[in-house]
């Protein structure tokens, strides 16, 4: 029998306790398991870097909410990602990533991985020729973000997927900026799902993760090999937070969308705004794109103001949207991406402009965030 999305988000991977009925999975703090007999595990629990029941509830449900068969959690969004690039890539390998990737994404790239032998190109993923024109006999990866942080630009995921193949090489995706809510890459064509669930799957600004989803059963057991040899595995108390987050994920979802529509709406109206970056206009380019492959646009807003000290200033001023970096919280964000989050690409292919705002739109009451944006630009 097959469930929808918001079925699966509160009942995959979390049956009721078998021992004691509880409807919540317990959170199982423990290093260790006791054996029945030398080589002879209970359930097939030896040690928590290798298994861990709390942490198999959240790979379970994520896998679910991707439509993928197998999941797998890490201590961050950046420690899925290196396990990712250090289990299907060697030195020498090739790899694609989008010019306006999430900026730590990019210093993995270009401070970690190349020095371990890894070769990168950076190219415009918001056309498939700009993917191809870089593309090589030795790429292992496509890897792309839609829509981007913090431009927001939208890839076509399917095209991609098609000229990755072609190619012999994986397409990867980080779904971090939709949610398995708005966007199902593997149902795309997408090899590999990457998640930093610190963002909406968590939701509540409290716990950091990542997340890896994929189809293929060989790719899982090399994946799941590298997770228990390299050792970047959350805790049980941070996948049990994140469960906790992600069974709220589609009303949360629908809720950030609204809110985000009617900020994108007022901004694109307000006069000191000189461009709103949300793929839900329909003047965006991405638009029709994103109508395509997403239920909805999304939480995230960008805009530029024409001048950075007015950029700067609306961070400053603003008080419900509370300054700080990360984005996917219930809360509302205002931030200033060439000075925080991007401050790490300045100088280099991916900077981003000094007059660019970028808002991770919360779940308040959104007259509220309306007048705190009208009081912050005023
Ligand atoms: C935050 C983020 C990451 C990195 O995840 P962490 O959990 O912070 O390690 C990767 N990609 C995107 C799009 C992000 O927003």
């Amino acid at each position: 029998m097959t469930h929808g999305f918001d079925t699966l988000a509160i009942h995959a991977g979390q049956e009721p306790d078998p021992r004691t009925g509880a409807v919540v999975p317990p959170i199982y703090q423990t290093s260790t398991y006791a054996q029945h007999g030398v080589g002879e595990p209970r359930l097939g629990y030896e040690y928590s870097r290798t298994d861990n029941p709390t942490r198999d509830a959240l790979q379970e449900c994520l896998a679910a909410l991707e439509g993928g068969r197998h999941g797998l959690v890490f201590a961050s969004g950046l420690a899925a990602e290196d396990t990712l690039l250090r289990t299907v890539c060697k030195p020498g390998d090739h790899v694609v990533i989008p010019n306006d990737a999430y900026g730590g994404t990019f210093r993995l790239f270009a401070r970690v991985a190349e020095r371990w032998g890894l070769r990168f190109d950076v190219a415009d993923l918001s056309h498939v020729d700009g993917a191809r024109a870089v593309t090589r006999d030795n790429t292992r990866i496509i890897w792309v973000e839609t829509p981007t942080n913090p431009l927001l630009n939208i890839a076509d995921i399917a095209a991609l997927a098609q000229l990755a193949h072609d190619r012999g090489a994986l397409l990867v995706v980080d779904n971090t900026f939709a949610s398995p809510y708005l966007q199902q890459p593997l149902a795309l064509g997408a090899d590999v799902v990457l998640h930093s669930t610190t963002k909406y799957l968590g939701g509540h600004s409290d716990v950091v993760g990542g997340a890896l989803i994929v189809q293929s059963g060989d790719l899982y057991q090399d994946l799941k090999y590298h997770q228990n040899a390299m050792g970047a595995v959350p805790g049980p108390f941070d996948a049990w937070l994140t469960l906790r987050g992600a069974r709220t994920l589609g009303v949360r979802m629908d809720r950030h969308c609204d809110n985000a529509e009617r900020v994108a709406e007022f901004l694109t109206r307000h006069p000191k705004v000189r461009k709103v970056l949300y793929p839900g206009l329909p003047d965006h380019p991405g638009h029709d794109v994103a109508a395509k492959q997403m239920r909805r646009f999304g939480g995230m807003v960008s805009f530029q103001t024409g001048d950075p000290a007015l950029a700067i200033a609306a961070c400053n001023r603003a008080r419900l949207f509370i300054l700080g970096e990360s984005l996917g919280g219930v809360e509302s964000l205002i931030e200033h991406p060439a000075r925080m989050t991007h401050a790490s690409v300045s100088g280099s292919a991916l900077e981003v402009p000094g007059d660019l705002v970028r808002l991770s739109v919360g779940i308040e009451t959104v007259d509220d965030l309306l007048a705190d944006l009208g009081d912050a630009l005023a």
